[in-house]
């Protein structure tokens, strides 16, 4: 079963097709933010979350109001009991759902990571696929066979026999734009460019956080659909931000571009490239948070409130 709870307005096409830089985009983007434009809510249907026993209830799960993203897969080592791989996937774990945004490129190094943090394949909802190349889809087809019925959610332009295999097994939903996919937890819909990508918002009492995979089409861009969709600016945003191969100065244009955005704290990671990471450490200093697989990073209110804090 596909569900497509309704079709592209005009006016997203139109965003679609110009980008996000142009001034039609500009001022749809400004009405999706001003609440005038109405964003149709998915159904309950497609929102739904398969109802399955958690195992291991005590390892990984936040608190109440807490955010918990735990890095499962990534070219980047943090924890050393864990496998490295060039892909990413991470776990996030959000009132009481738990969501797996991409699976990497192999089911064994997945399943050995979950593995190693003794996280119960069974316990995944939901998992949400960035985008369609294999270093983030190539873990699904042995998650299910290692017994996870997560619903899936991937993108409108995914290959039609991606699809057709893994809706033998699970529900499949083709994500819409500004979706919800678990409680506080939304896609940015499918972001146009020559490699078509979502991320998710969770959307925390402290702002919003935004996991990317590979954000092909641009993380600025990203990170402007995700503030104009929940009306906000986006606090911390972490995963891949694909800026491999980039100039200095281009660099360098694009760390302004996220402090002039108010983006609050970054954990870039997977395809972002060395010399990128290294630009964001040396401007955010305490805010910039160093990720690999076996990263857990908890987004959560504590004593202090009104800004993000981070634990780990
Ligand atoms: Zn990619
Ligand atoms: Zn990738």
């Amino acid at each position: 079963m596909i569900a497509r709870p309704w079709k592209h307005s005009a006016s997203l096409v139109a965003l679609l097709i110009l980008g996000t830089g142009t001034p039609v985009a500009a001022a749809y983007l400004q009405r999706l933010a001003n609440g005038s434009l109405a964003v149709r809510k998915p159904t309950s249907d497609s929102t739904q979350l398969t109802n399955l026993p958690r195992g291991n209830p005590k390892m990984l799960q936040a608190r109440e109001g807490q955010l918990r993203i735990t890095v499962l897969y990534d070219n980047y080592s943090h924890d050393p009991r864990m496998q490295t791989g060039w892909g990413f996937a991470a776990l996030i774990e959000y009132r009481d759902r738990t969501i797996l945004f991409d699976t990497g490129a192999d089911a064994p190094t997945l399943l050995a990571n979950m593995r190693a943090l003794a996280i119960d394949p069974r316990r995944i909802e939901a998992v949400a696929l960035s985008h369609a190349h294999g270093d983030h889809t190539g873990g699904l087809a042995g998650l299910l066979e290692a017994g996870a019925r997560p619903a899936v959610h991937l993108l409108p332009s995914f290959p039609s026999s991606f699809i057709r295999q893994i809706q033998a097994t699970v529900t499949v939903t083709e994500v819409t734009l500004g979706q919800q996919i678990g409680e506080g937890v939304f896609t940015t819909g499918e972001v146009s460019g020559t490699i078509p990508e979502q991320a998710l918002i969770v959307d925390t009492e402290l702002g919003l956080v935004l996991v990317t995979g590979c954000a092909h089409p641009g993380v600025l861009e990203m990170i402007e659909r995700a503030s104009a969709l929940r009306g906000k600016k986006v606090n911390l945003v972490l995963g891949g931000f694909h800026l491999r191969g980039k100039s200095t100065a281009e660099l360098q244009a694009i760390v302004a571009a996220f402090r002039r955005l108010g983006v609050e704290k970054v954990a870039p990671c997977h395809c972002t490239g060395d010399p990128a990471i290294q630009m964001f450490r040396d401007e955010y200093l305490d805010n910039f948070v160093p990720v690999g697989v076996g990263r857990i990073v908890v987004v959560g209110s504590g004593e202090e409130s009104g800004r993000l804090q981070l634990r780990s």
